[in-house]
């Protein structure tokens, strides 16, 4: 943990420098995480609608699991082994001393729900996704936050190969729909299973290949040699690459089930048209997976920035305290995807567009102006006024702000006359219209098929 500075035990001249150093308001967010501002939140609601319509089409049901969970969820899940456990989590204790933390990836709490809930009596397969926060005690960096979003898919109680395929298909789908695909490639490998002559006996044969050559590796992998040899192979440093490639290869101990099934796999994803690359070195980071692991690079920048990635999880739901059941999922980064979305010049559509601002002067026109922004807002227009503003100029200043394509205009000589001025502010023209067909004017210029109307009952998304 980096060391927290106490600002009670602090100096005074340590808390001014301090103070001289801060720029702008005393409050900020904490570090690693940021506030997700409208224009951002363009994109989100962007990826969330096309991660739901394309989750939709395949059959899958959205799932919110809590945001934090008993602590064992996750150690037992994750494995205890693993970065993740080991130090990113955000772990505390609630005011009866039990330990809770704040969820680090989304599939141990789909596996608890779907224990808890009974899911294994629905029929098989339950395919669920989530959309959510996430919280990692992460070295903050570009494309790397504390609390970040992760969509993700989870397929349950199927053990095909043709599952895998579609999965891996559907998320590559997503990215074509985001315009990122070109972006990323497939790698993809196989880590076998449990049987005793497929990963176990890699293990240990990976295990003897490191011995004595510990004085070669890094801190990091010298430690988890005995604990998760697997990791060793996918560590970024010369020295620990070097030895990597001269380490022996999952690949030669895939049981003959495995083996099978990776072939099909890879044969399937070629059918589906999905370019791919046969990584032998990639891992995954997390205890649960089984057979399939896959992530998603960026062509230019490798494994640094991996768009999403995930696998085969066959083992888990056992350890959960459930019958052995198949599954398989994955997670991508939503931050990530909209970081390369704005590399490539990607422009979401947006709906926050306003169609018309009412401006009004004098007390009698503000209150028909509320009247008639209540009626356009009915018919589906999008309407803002600035009714705290006092002079024309004024509000016509927010207008230009909001860059609405058409004003209202109402004064005094207007409520006297009952009428109202619609002005096109790319023109620079207006008119003088009766104000009882305002509404019915403004409808015409913006065109039925741009409003945005709700009825109750209809679905939104
Ligand atoms: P993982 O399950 O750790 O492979 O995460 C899946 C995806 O989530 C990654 O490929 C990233 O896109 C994203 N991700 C993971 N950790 C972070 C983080 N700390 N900050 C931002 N995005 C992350």
């Amino acid at each position: 943990m980096t060391p927290q500075i106490n600002p009670n035990t602090m100096t005074d001249e340590a808390k001014t420098a301090e103070e001289s150093q801060r720029v702008g308001p005393p409050y900020q967010t904490a570090k690693g995480v940021h506030d997700i501002l409208p224009d951002d939140h363009e994109f989100f609601t962007y990826i969330k609608k096309v991660v739901r319509h394309r989750a939709r089409q395949h059959g899958f049901r959205r799932i919110t699991t809590p945001t934090f969970e008993f602590t064992d969820v996750f150690n037992r899940s994750i494995g205890d082994t693993t970065d993740i456990v080991s130090k990113e989590m955000y772990t505390f204790q609630d005011r009866k001393g039990r330990s809770l933390t704040l969820k680090p990836e989304g599939t141990a709490g789909v596996v608890r729900s779907y224990l808890q809930h009974n899911m294994q009596t629905l029929p098989q397969p339950v395919e669920l996704y989530y959309i959510e926060p996430h919280f990692r005690y992460d070295r903050p960096q570009k494309g790397r936050y504390r609390q970040f979003w992760q969509f993700g898919l989870e397929v349950i109680g199927e053990s095909d190969s043709a599952i895998d395929a579609q999965l891996i298909h559907l998320f590559y789908t997503v990215l074509q729909d985001l315009g990122v695909a070109d972006q990323f490639k497939l790698q993809i490998n196989s880590i076998g299973c449990s049987a005793k002559n497929c990963r176990p006996k890699f293990v240990v044969d990976l295990q003897n290949f490191y011995m004595g050559k510990e004085r070669n590796l890094c801190e990091e992998c010298s430690y988890r040699l005995p604990k998760n040899p697997l990791r060793l192979l996918d560590c970024k440093k010369e020295d620990c690459t070097i030895l990597a490639k001269l380490a022996p290869q999952m690949r030669n101990y895939l049981c003959p089930e495995c083996k099978e099934f990776h072939g099909e796999l890879l044969l399937l994803l070629k059918g589906l048209g999905i370019d791919y690359v046969e990584n032998d070195k990639l891992v995954r980071g997390l205890d649960y997976y089984t057979k399939t692991v896959f992530e998603f690079w960026d062509k230019s920048q490798g494994a640094q920035n991996a768009i999403g990635g995930g696998g085969r999880y066959d083992g888990l739901i056992e350890i959960m305290g459930g019958l052995p059941t198949p599954a398989v999922g994955f997670a991508a980064g939503i931050e990530r995807i909209i970081e390369n979305m704005k590399a490539c010049g990607v422009k979401v559509p947006t709906k926050d567009d306003i169609h018309v601002f009412v401006a009004q002067l004098g007390f009698n026109a503000k209150q028909k102006a509320l009247l008639l922004m209540r009626e356009l807002r009915e018919v589906g227009l999008k309407t803002v006024g600035a009714l705290g503003k006092g002079a024309i100029k004024n509000q016509l200043r927010v207008a230009d702000r909001f860059k609405v394509p058409y004003c209202v205009i109402m004064g005094i000589t207007e409520v006297r006359d009952g009428t109202a001025i619609i002005r096109d502010m790319k023109r620079g023209s207006q008119k003088i219209v009766k104000y009882e067909t305002v509404v019915e004017e403004v409808m015409k210029l913006i065109g039925a098929e741009n409003l945005d109307t709700y009825t109750p009952g209809e679905v939104l998304y």
